[in-house]
């Protein structure tokens, strides 16, 4: 079948106007905010290509057509949510057909008896968190990228909002599902509470970033929007203390709903003119709630364990200025001067974390440059371990001398998680840039991966080349400029 086959095919299906075919509208749906796609604009290139089409469908019974006629074409395709991934996830390799899940953007229904929403993939993340607000509830899902990304992006790449101490990540809140597979069946997922019939297929989809299959509705868990908060910040003396508050907190039992903990740099940024940081130059910033005898309990427990790291409560003018503002990226701020800006967020176990920390920023400043910024904050904490949330910058300079230096920067963030026994990934996912590291990261599992990969999508029709997956032949080699000397 030629591509203008496919166009008039797809066209009778969904409509003209939702098949999109000219170059400027392809050019929108090449990139996603993967930072090096950003740094490699400035020179004019693209990471990728263009997609060969954008198809915008509007029901399950239209995905399952369209993979259809893609397979019967041997045309690779990408489920796309809104973009704002930051690993290249949607990133076209050869011509793909992106499919656009944009007008899939309604509840379907709110289960109240149950607690359970059913929402369509492509409805954007603000819209669905307000309309349950209006009806009393929460999905506990609030990723720094609520605005500009849709509830399936969030269970593609297994995201982690930033309630996920007390809510858990997407994994935990999506209980049931509707997706297409790649030969067209639909996979269905029925919202229970807990089984025990055999791995979990639910889990191998959530967290598949469009490789596996084209998720169309999801049901997540919902919350009743807790009566009573209560938010307390703190200074403490140094990072291990404030890490050690975090661990007691989370292996007390203890479920608030934000745990944030900065580094010296990004304390520095956020406090000036609160004089109890002089001496005590790291932050907390621990919100409990719930039911009022409940918020009572825990603010008093976290109040004790402060007290006993040396710890002392401040303002909490910090905390309120970071909640009205956080959605709000920082990351644009420095790339639109022309800096070298990228964050990277691992996880690692609390006996790990500390040392994870220090060699990341000795290696830094010792092998990338005395210039680059290096600094981290704790904002998803469990009671087994801690997500470390970097940012890594380069100040303005030849794209040729830059570019190296990012690439070391990833060598060392990735390599020493790895040594530390941590997950290079803890929320963003692994899209086209955490390829190299995948076999890494899940040694003899990355076969088990590629098995299923394989057995179930046979021509590699979705998103080639992703999660480390091989890309189809003929294919853009993405780390053509790039040692990936891992
Ligand atoms: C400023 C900023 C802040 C961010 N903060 C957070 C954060 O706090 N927490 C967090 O988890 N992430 C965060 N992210 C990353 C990003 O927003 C998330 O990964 C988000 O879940 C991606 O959603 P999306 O709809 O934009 O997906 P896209 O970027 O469009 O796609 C991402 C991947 O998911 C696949 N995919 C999308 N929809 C579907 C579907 N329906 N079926 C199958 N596969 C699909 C795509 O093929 C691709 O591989 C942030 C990004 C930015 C730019």
């Amino acid at each position: 079948m030629s591509n203008r086959d496919l166009v008039s095919e797809l066209s009778e299906l969904v409509g003209a106007e939702n098949v999109l075919v000219d170059e400027g509208s392809r050019a929108g749906y090449a990139h996603d905010r993967l930072p090096y796609a950003n740094f490699r604009a400035r020179e004019g290139a693209l990471v990728g290509t263009l997609p060969g089409l954008v198809v915008r469908p509007a029901t399950t019974e239209q995905v399952s057509a369209i993979v259809g006629k893609a397979s019967k074409a041997d045309h690779p395709l990408i489920p796309y949510g809104s973009g704002s991934g930051v690993l290249g996830g949607i990133i076209p390799l050869g011509g793909e057909v992106m499919l656009d899940m944009q007008r899939m953007n309604r509840i379907l229904k709110i289960d109240r008896d149950n607690h359970l929403v059913t929402v369509e993939a492509g409805m954007n993340g603000e819209v669905f968190e307000d309309a349950l607000n209006a009806e009393g509830f929460t999905s506990g899902h609030l990723p720094q990228s609520l605005t500009i990304s849709t509830v399936g992006g969030w269970a593609a790449c297994r995201g982690g909002g930033q309630e996920s101490s007390r809510f858990g990540k997407i994994e935990n809140i999506v209980v049931g599902l509707k997706a297409v597979m790649p030969d067209g069946r639909v996979l269905e997922i029925r919202p229970l509470p807990k089984r025990a019939s055999g791995p979990s297929v639910l889990d191998i989809i959530v967290g598949s970033e469009g490789t596996l299959a084209v998720i169309t509705e999801l049901t997540l868990r919902i919350w009743t929007l807790p009566p009573a908060e209560e938010a307390i910040v703190l200074a403490l003396p140094d990072r291990t203390a404030a890490l050690s508050l975090a661990k007691r907190i989370m292996q007390a039992g203890l479920h608030p709903r934000i745990v944030r903990l900065y580094d010296e740099k990004e304390t520095a940024s956020r406090t000036e003119g609160i004089s109890a940081f002089e001496t005590r130059p790291v932050m907390a910033n621990i919100v409990v709630c719930g039911e009022e005898a409940i918020v009572a309990a825990e603010a008093a427990l976290v109040r004790e364990f402060a007290k006993s790291v040396d710890a002392v409560e401040t303002e909490t003018r910090p905390f309120d200025e970071w909640r009205a503002k956080r959605y709000v990226s920082i990351t644009k701020q420095w790339l639109d001067k022309g800096y070298y800006n990228d964050t990277l967020e691992v996880s690692v176990n609390w006996s790990k974390a500390s040392s994870l920390y220090d060699t990341i920023a000795a290696r830094i400043a010792a092998e990338v440059s005395k210039d680059a910024h290096f600094s981290a904050h704790w904002s998803h904490v469990y009671p087994e371990g801690v997500c470390q949330y970097m940012t890594l910058r380069l100040p303005p300079m030849d794209q040729s001398a830059a570019l190296p230096l990012h690439e070391k920067m990833w060598d060392i963030v990735n390599g020493e998680t790895l040594a530390h026994g941590g997950s290079i990934a803890h929320h963003h996912g692994s899209g086209l840039f955490r390829g190299p590291w995948m076999d890494g990261e899940h040694g003899v599992g990355m076969d088990i991966l590629r098995c299923i990969k394989a057995s179930v999508d046979p021509q590699n029709l979705f998103n080639p080349g992703k999660l480390g997956f091989p890309p189809r032949a003929g294919s853009i080699d993405p780390y053509r400029d790039r040692g990936a000397n891992v």
